[in-house]
């Protein structure tokens, strides 16, 4: 099978392109290296091909999915970090060039595996949160609500295509963390109290850290990939990929210092400290796993204590 793996280089993405090429699988990697880094192929770097680029291409994109059977689409601007910093560039990438690739699979009918987020949910305070939920978002001048708001747009376009014959499933990651992840570039919670404990600096907890969170190691996040992209039972539906264990920041904080045998104390930063003005957080975030469950045989497996254990011993084969 020929697969396009589109934000290939990046950190899900990569460990998906290793799966796939273990499964014999062709593959071809679209990545304009924004927050990717092609160390992170260097394993299958031999094994694949790489093509520099950007999903704004729509020659590229349009060659590169006529040339596949199948596409998993991860190209995106992620990181609320970064849709903050740059909310056009963001908004951009993830509809005009979401947009794109969705267009090319509907053009050549390739099978299209769409990566979503749990961000689409907003701040609901209906816990779990299933596919069918009501989405509840602030203001358009709140800039972290266009990245949900973004990445709905491809959700209904994807949704709106299959009507009209796309093959297609929408997943939605639920804070994934595991090696690859970089504080510089996803920027995400694990990755920032990691780096911070290992250097024995104070670990930065945004608010009280009574905010919680449901952490998937990245073995479950691509086993979930996999199988929604894979598996033709998973067509043309929506499915939450995510542990269903809750966990707030301070506990992952007091965890990650515990593992690593850090010195770190932790220090609460206010949310307008690190965000600036008008910033608004998700008090809750825990995914219905019903059914990713019941129609791919998809359960997260690996806890938050093993998952940190094995992310911290890449951390120090690679960073000392
Ligand atoms: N967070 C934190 N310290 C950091 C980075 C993030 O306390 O250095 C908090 C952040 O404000 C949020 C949670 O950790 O409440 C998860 O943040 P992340 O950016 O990893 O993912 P999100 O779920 O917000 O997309």
């Amino acid at each position: 099978m020929r697969t396009l793996v589109t934000g290939g280089a990046g950190y899900i993405g990569s460990h998906l392109v290793d799966r796939l090429v273990g499964l014999d699988h062709e593959v071809i990697v679209l990545d304009d290296l924004s927050t990717g880094n092609l160390a992170n192929l260097q394993a299958v770097r031999a094994d694949i091909r790489f093509v520099e680029g950007t999903i704004l291409d729509t020659e590229v994109v349009g060659a590169l999915v006529a040339d596949a059977d199948i596409v998993f689409h991860l190209a995106a601007a992620v990181g609320v970090g970064h849709i903050i910093e740059k909310p056009l560039g963001s908004l951009i990438i993830n509809t005009k060039g979401a947009g794109q690739v969705i267009e090319a699979c509907v053009k050549h009918d390739r099978k299209l595996l769409l990566a979503s987020t749990s961000e689409i949910y907003g701040r609901t305070t209906k816990m779990p949160m299933s596919e069918d939920d009501d989405r509840v978002l602030g203001s358009t001048t709140i800039a972290r609500w266009g990245y949900s708001t973004a990445k709905a747009i491809d959700e209904h376009l994807a949704l709106a295509y299959a009507e009209h014959g796309l093959r297609m499933s929408i997943i939605r990651y639920f804070n994934s963390y595991g090696p690859r992840l970089d504080p510089r570039g996803y920027g995400s919670v694990v990755a920032n109290l990691l780096r911070q404990a290992i250097a024995n600096e104070p670990l930065t907890v945004h608010g009280d850290g009574l905010q919680t969170r449901c952490f998937t190691y990245i073995d479950d996040t691509v086993e979930g990939t996999l199988r929604a992209g894979l598996d033709p039972r998973g067509e043309g539906r929506v499915f939450n990929i995510g542990n269903d264990h809750e966990t707030s920041i301070n506990d992952l904080a007091d965890t990650i210092i515990a593992l690593t045998g850090s010195t770190s104390s932790v220090r609460l930063v206010s949310y307008e400290e690190r965000f600036g003005r008008g910033f608004e957080d998700t008090k809750r975030r825990i995914p219905d796993v019903r059914r990713a469950r019941d129609v791919l045989g998809f359960s997260a497996g690996v806890s938050l204590h093993d998952g940190l254990q094995r992310t911290l011993q890449w951390w120090r084969a690679t960073h000392q």
